[in-house]
């Protein structure tokens, strides 16, 4: 690593030694733009590396809700505002035990990168809490969301901060939340959040959208080698949102999907997942909350509680469940199984380990940053039709989602190359994203 740049990340972890994951996405990320910072000596003199690695806001705050029993309960509410230099801070909320500043520093940190390479106007935020939404009653999901809120809402607005969905935060949380927001400050703000249900100003397709946006963008890196997704094999885990939006892109598509996992376990069908067994799927994690392992009961097929999905063998891998669940020791048994291209489907599902077996191997690796980022960009699409006071088609957005994927999957591609570097979409997805935030960051002036 240069010297410049190694006291930057040397830096970062002697402020904060104990955010270990968000450490290991800075690093991946300064790592690779060191060919930028090199080639435009501008960034340096202006320290957009010092800026870029500093939130410009974070709000802490807490959460008292009652459960079930009449008991005041209390949690912690984080919001990280990350980068506002190309747009209005915009993020996911994350409910789940393991929420930390770290863990939602790392999420703000990516999101700043992922927002611009969409190419829309949208700056990188993330938020959340520790509160564990399994297992809860919906009075006391309603509870807690309305706590939260209560709290957050004066942070957020359609041009200051536009939350949306993410691990624990799905349509009923997301309903619960907007419900507040609108009877706390007395307005009808559609575009202060995105994902939200069809009847009160959701867009079609934003459910699914990090899901097939994932999928269009391995078919765009699959189609550099001359093949696409059809007739592959494809280990996916999770299944949750973007889990089974994969999987019913990946079905659409002629592929065959055998794998899905929770925090308990995972199972494999050998015969594939096909749309009659996906729907069912949707239903017992969205609708019935209950565990992956009902499936293998209901369809007679193998359940492990032990491992992870990566010992199939397959084609494709979409890690979609969470971060650093797939390690060097995973990647090397992928490689070894045959596999062509990963899709990080979640944010930062590899180790940097798993990472570099990857591209020494030569597999087509999609970063999270740019595989995923259908999802926000499909809130984009949310806001643009708030604003507009109008609804686009089923068609009309994911038509307009499947052109960005390609734009993405084109810019980092374009990118790796020009900066040397063919395929490493890594480097690719960094840089492209980092130089749109960085020149607008000097445009506004050092205090921006
Ligand atoms: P979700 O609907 O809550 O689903 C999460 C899935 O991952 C569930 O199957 C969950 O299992 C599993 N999981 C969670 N923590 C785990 C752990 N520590 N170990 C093993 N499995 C775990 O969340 P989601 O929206 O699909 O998000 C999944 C990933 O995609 C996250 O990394 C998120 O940041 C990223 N992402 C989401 C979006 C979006 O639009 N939703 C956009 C971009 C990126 P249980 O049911 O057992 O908890």
């Amino acid at each position: 690593m240069d010297k410049y740049i190694e006291a930057i990340y040397n830096t970062l972890v002697e402020r904060d030694p104990d955010q270990k994951v968000f450490h290991q996405a800075a690093y991946e990320v300064l790592v690779s733009l060191e060919p930028a910072i090199k080639k435009f000596p501008r960034y340096k003199e202006n320290a957009i590396l010092e800026r870029i690695v500093e939130p410009e806001r974070i709000v802490q705050f807490r959460v008292p809700w009652k459960d079930r029993d009449g008991r005041i309960q209390v949690n912690r509410g984080f919001r990280i505002q990350y980068n506002s230099a190309i747009g209005p801070y915009k993020g996911g909320l994350r409910f789940h035990p393991t929420v930390n500043l770290g863990i939602l520093k790392f999420l703000g940190f990516e999101q700043v990168f992922k927002n611009s390479l969409t190419g829309l106007p949208m700056g990188g935020a993330k938020g959340g809490s520790d509160f564990d939404p399994k297992g809860k009653t919906d009075a006391e999901v309603e509870s807690f969301c309305y706590s939260f809120m209560s709290e957050i809402y004066r942070h957020l607005g359609q041009f200051i901060d536009v939350p949306a969905g993410d691990i624990g935060v799905g349509a009923r949380e997301i309903g619960y939340l907007y419900g507040a927001f609108r009877k706390i400050v007395n307005t009808h703000g559609t575009g202060t959040f995105t994902g939200k249900g069809q009847s009160y100003g959701g867009s079609l397709i934003r459910t699914e959208a990090t899901g097939y946006g994932c999928v269009y963008f391995v078919n765009e890196m699959l189609k550099t080698k001359k093949t696409d997704v059809k007739d592959k094999t494809v280990a996916i885990s999770g299944s949750g949102n973007v889990a089974q939006y994969a999987a019913e892109k990946c079905i659409q598509l002629g592929a065959k999907v055998i794998t899905l996992s929770d925090s308990d376990g995972w199972i494999n069908d050998p015969n594939g997942i096909d749309e009659k067994k996906l729907a069912y799927i949707l239903d017992l994690k969205s609708v019935a909350r209950g565990r992956i392992k009902e499936y293998a009961e209901k369809y007679g097929v193998a359940y492990h509680s032990k491992g992870r999905p990566w010992e199939v063998e397959c084609d494709i891998a979409l890690p979609c469940a969470t971060q650093n669940e797939l390690d060097g020791k995973d990647a090397k048994t992928l490689v070894d199984n045959g596999v062509v291209a990963i899709g990080e489907g979640a944010n930062m599902p590899s180790t940097l380990e798993a990472i570099e077996v990857f591209q020494e191997a030569g597999v087509l690796y999609g970063p999270g940053k740019a595989a995923n980022a259908g999802g926000v960009a499909t809130s984009g699409l949310e806001m643009a039709q708030n604003s507009q006071r109008l609804f686009w088609t089923r068609e009309e957005v994911d038509s307009k989602l499947h052109q960005i994927m390609i734009s993405i999957h084109r810019n980092a591609y374009e990118t790796a190359k020009i900066f040397g570097q063919p395929s490493n979409y890594v480097l690719g997805a960094n840089i492209a994203g980092f130089l749109k935030v960085a020149d607008a960051m000097i445009a506004q002036g050092y205090f921006s």
